[in-house]
């Protein structure tokens, strides 16, 4: 019995389902899943000393790898310091004017522990601002693990076919109307029909959680336009895109479209739980203590997070997403033997996110993703898997590049999801 089943085996027993987060289970591809025992830069290495070519990397979040010297370094000397205070700090300042700086829709921000909590609390200071109830969500996209979302989500809640959980009480989501990613015809329908009551719309500017769907031309513009006829805030979740794609890392700057409030998380805590969201001066007045809408959180802006956050945003530049766009543009044509080869899969990118789809065209909405193989996913995923390259364990799920991966490792990357495309037909 390998050292992983052992570990799975007492884990089952003390923790639901042997994890403390549903798709870590491997549920959807069979198997059980390795422990991890560490990383080593973009590589990780499991508890029987197998390496892969890590393209999870804590989903997206470590885009500079595990153990950055310098991220460990700023993180090792905050932790002496004194790891939490529950008040104000130097770091906080100093992060929170990096994100204003970077991203240009954002006056003001405040950070909290998770991309959960982000989401949260962007949608209740959009309906506190508006003094309406109702938002918008898009089928398929996730946005964490709270009641208003998790109405027809992606991600784990979509794997394990539970994309609408039990436990939510229906006046909560019959809050949330829905309308497919993609179809800014739906959106307007609800818009036509609930304008005057809508909050606001809440989406992922890019999918990631139903896998990586890029945002038809035209699509955020529309959703823009709809959201200022009604005076409704546009929330653009970037938790995963944010800081990873195009030339200075967002997808508001990629497509030129500006929310009203941005939610990130993931790659803004190099691998801490740090998150936040941000928006115009108007809006974010309004949360407390400044206006009237609650937020609060012990452990936010916590100082070890924080550093970790301000060294991982100072190494990622215009030359970190130049060599994003590359690798991944490496990885597309690489694997476009094996795709055309198979025939029934196909490729979707954006920048260092992408999807494998056992599908034969690309799919644009979460309907299409459910119309995917999932049984030659799961072949495909345990090939990869053998040849070294540790994906996403569904999928409904993105995969992610760092800058940091050599040409070699690129090389292998290719190698090794070219032959699993092709052992999954079998
Ligand atoms: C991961 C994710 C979240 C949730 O973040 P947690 O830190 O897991 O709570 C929210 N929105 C999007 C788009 C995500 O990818």
């Amino acid at each position: 019995m390998s050292r992983s089943s052992k570990l799975l085996d007492r884990a089952v027993k003390v923790i639901p389902g042997g994890v403390n987060s549903p798709v870590r289970a491997f549920k959807a591809v069979g198997g059980e899943p390795p422990f991890i025992a560490r990383g080593e830069g973009t590589e990780i290495i499991d508890e029987e000393g197998h390496r892969y070519v890590d393209l999870v990397a804590s989903w997206g979040a470590l885009i500079l790898g595990h153990a950055d010297p310098l991220v460990l370094g700023a993180v090792t000397a905050a932790a002496a310091r004194g790891s939490s205070f529950g008040a104000p700090t130097a770091g906080e300042v100093d992060f929170a004017e990096a994100i204003c700086a970077r991203i240009d829709s954002i006056d003001m921000v405040r950070l909290c522990s998770s991309g959960t909590e982000a989401t949260m609390h962007a949608i209740r200071l959009a309906r506190g601002h508006t003094g309406r109830d109702l938002i918008v969500k898009m089928t398929g996209c996730y946005h964490g693990a709270h009641d208003s979302v998790l109405v027809a989500a992606g991600s784990g809640a979509a794997t394990f076919g539970t994309p609408t959980s039990p436990g939510i009480p229906a006046p909560i989501s019959e809050c949330t109307l829905l309308a497919p990613f993609n179809d800014a015809e739906a959106a307007a329908a609800l818009f036509e029909k609930h304008g005057d009551r809508i909050a606001g719309i809440i989406l992922e500017p890019i999918a990631g959680n139903m896998g990586c769907i890029p945002p038809q031309p035209g699509y955020l513009q529309a959703l823009r336009d709809l959201c200022d006829k009604a005076g409704s805030v546009l929330i653009f979740d970037e938790v995963m895109c944010g800081l990873r794609v195009g030339p200075n890392g967002t997808a508001q700057d990629l497509y030129g479209i500006t929310p009203d409030l941005t939610c990130l998380g993931k790659i803004i805590g190099g691998g801490f739980p740090l998150a936040a969201f941000g928006g115009k001066r108007e809006i974010m007045s309004k949360l407390a203590p400044a206006g009237p809408i609650y937020q609060a959180g012990t452990l936010s802006g916590n100082p070890v997070a924080v550093a970790a956050g301000l060294a991982t945003l100072s190494q990622l530049g215009s030359d970190e997403y130049a060599r994003l766009e590359q690798i991944g543009a490496a990885v597309e044509a690489g694997l476009q033997d094996a795709v055309a080869y198979h025939g029934n899969v196909s490729f979707s990118r954006v920048g260092s996110m992408f999807t494998v789809f056992f599908r034969s065209s690309t799919p644009t909405n979460f309907d299409q993703v459910a119309e995917c193989d999932m049984d030659e996913f799961g072949r495909f995923f345990q090939a990869c898997l053998a040849n070294g390259v540790y994906m996403p364990p569904s999928q409904y799920e993105a995969t992610f590049l760092s800058p940091r991966l050599t040409d070699a490792q690129v090389a292998q990357i290719v190698e090794g999801l070219s032959a699993a495309i092709v052992a999954a037909e079998l």
